[in-house]
Formats: C-alpha cells, structure tokens, sequence
C-alpha cells in the first residue's frame, strides 16, 4: 500500500521525523569503495552508487522507505536505477512498491516472483491442472500429441487470467526476474547475481560485486545466530550448507560479505556457519537413525553447547527451533528410523 508520495516525504522534514518515530534509527556504512550498507529493523541494505545512477539490493519494511532514501540521499543524488531482490521475504522486498514509484526496475529471481504471489500461484496451479483435465475430457485420446498441446495451452491460458488478477492486486512483485544467473555493468563494475538451489528459501540469490570485493548474501548466509530454512517456501537443509560453501567459493580473504541480518562478515564466518550446519545436520541424523525421539534429542544440550555459548540461539531462531528443523529434515530422508 502506498501511504504518501516519497519525494514529498523526504522533502518535508516535520512528516518524515513524526513518521520515523516509529522506526528504529537506520545504520550507514560504507563497506568498500562506492558500496554501503544500510542496517535497520529489516533484512541489510546494500547500495553501489555512481554517476550511471544507484543499485540497490533489498528494499525493507515499507514504512522505512523514507528513511532508507535519506540515507541513500546522503551519500549520491543520483537516480534509483535498479532494486536487487536477494528472496521474496516482506523484510527484504516490502519497500519495492515504494521503491518503483521513484524509478527503481525490480529485478529477482524467477521463484520470487511466484511467492509474491502467495496464495495466488496455488489458485494458478489449480486453474490450470483443472483447464487441463477439462480439455481432455473433451478432446479425448490423451496420447495424441496435438490434443496434449491444445490442453496445454488451455492450461496456461487459464492460469494467465488468474495471474493478470494477482498483477493488480500484490504490488512488490519484480519486473524482471531470471533462473540462473545475471550480470550487470554498473558505474563501471561487473556485478554478478547467482541463484544458489533451495538455501533458504528457493528463489535465493547472491550478489557479488567484482571490482569492490563486496558480496551481499541475503540471507543464504546470516550473521546473527542460527539461520532461518523456509521449509515451507523451499528452503531446505541441504541447500543451505551448499549455498555456504558457494559463498566461500567464490569469495576470498579480502570480501567483504554483507549478510541478510546482523554485522559485516568475512569468508571465515561463512565457513564456520558451515561447519556448525554441517556438524548439527550429521549428528541429528545420526540421533535420529539410534531411534530416538524428538524430545530425547532436544534434551541433547552438549551437541549446541558450542554455539549457545555464543549467543547463537538468542536471535529469531532459538537452539530449540534449529534442533526441530533438523529433526524434519533427518527423518524425512530416513523415514523408516526408530520404526520396528
Ligand atoms: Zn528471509
């Protein structure tokens, strides 16, 4: 929803300080050479500004809005060119509306888009399963592969009028998006934006900016305790661990990684988020295969002992929440466990 026109909010100061009460005070760093970083209530900001115009990857709370473009105002007065979206989370993408009204081109990846439109993408699938059975009923003979085409295509007409509805009523969406890679050529550096599979959500990517040595990770990588796996938006376990040692792949000592949340991290910190995930994965798994229960393995304080201590599990994801979701995970790849 779009509460009031930007410019205007940033050009009158009384309205922009009655509105920021609400708002804790927002962060500005500069990270590397034309890069910053802006930290506040919602997932890290990153922004590359230059005489081409400014970058900016993620966007926020929609009511930070104002604020995000002070901070921004402050270092360049140049145009919003582009808005990177590192997933499809509200914390990440709920400035976007406000962000296309002053000239930003949304670009994500392809799944991101799909879970913007929520609900909507299951009402598409339905439409389209539906269209699809209806066409052949009709058709008849449903290995004819002319018969198959038109069904098909009946299929995603149907799905199409539904998602021209969901168009006009969810206002974050991306205007481009891609599967597997891009690249940009901004202010005269190569920025690389690569999707890594089912991290922790599916439509993750990661952005590295190749001149500044800067990456910002969303939050495939997060600096701030146990990190968050979307299960129920395709983020899985797995993914996660590998989208890490992507990030440390392609990263060296010297890169300079924003995460989704929490404080400007190196290539070591992605490496022992790593590990931690790795070590947990293993040895919940091998708790679950022995049979125990979930309760049992909870109560299992030493195999954390190392992480707690660190205040890991103080964020938004407690020691107990982490411990669950690899629980899931363990028992769905060995299904049979503890089962006589
Ligand atoms: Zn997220």
């Amino acid at each position: 929803m779009r509460i009031f026109s930007l410019s205007l909010v940033v050009a009158v100061c009384f309205h922009f300080q009655a509105f920021a009460q609400d708002n804790p005070t927002l962060q500005l760093t500069k990270v590397q050479d034309s890069i910053y970083m802006i930290q506040g209530r919602g997932g890290n900001i990153a922004f590359q500004a230059g005489s081409e115009g400014t970058l900016m990857v993620d966007s926020q709370f929609a009511n930070a809005t104002p604020q995000i473009l002070n901070k921004i105002l402050s270092v360049t007065t140049q145009p919003l060119r582009y808005l990177v979206n590192t997933h499809h989370h509200g914390d990440h993408t709920g400035g976007n509306d406000n962000l296309k009204g002053q000239g930003a081109i949304v670009i994500a990846h392809d799944n991101v888009r799909k879970l913007l439109y929520g609900e909507a993408t299951k009402l598409m699938d339905k439409a389209s399963e539906e269209a699809y059975n209806n066409a052949m009923k009709r058709l008849g003979n449903e290995t004819n592969p002319e018969n198959q085409k038109l069904a098909k295509q009946e299929a995603e007409i149907a799905a199409q009028n539904i998602e021209e509805e969901a168009m006009k009523s969810v206002k974050n969406l991306p205007a481009i998006t891609f599967s597997r890679d891009m690249t940009f050529y901004h202010n005269g550096e190569k920025i690389m934006a690569f999707h890594v599979d089912n991290a922790h959500t599916q439509g993750d990517i990661i952005l590295y900016f190749t001149k500044a040595n800067v990456m910002h990770t969303g939050d495939a990588f997060i600096n701030s305790g146990y990190p968050f796996i979307d299960t129920n938006n395709g983020g899985s376990v797995d993914g996660y661990i590998k989208g890490l040692s992507r990030i440390f792949y392609v990263a060296n000592d010297d890169t300079k990684i924003i995460p989704g949340h929490g404080e400007l991290a190196d290539k070591d910190d992605v490496q022992y988020l790593h590990g931690m995930l790795e070590f947990l994965r293993d040895r919940v798994a091998y708790h679950v295969v022995a049979g125990k229960t979930d309760a049992e393995i909870l109560q299992i304080k030493e195999m954390t002992a190392e992480y707690d201590a660190k205040g890991f599990g103080d964020g938004f994801i407690s020691t107990e929440k982490i411990l669950q979701v690899l629980i899931a995970d363990a028992r769905k790849k060995y299904p049979t466990a503890g089962k006589k």
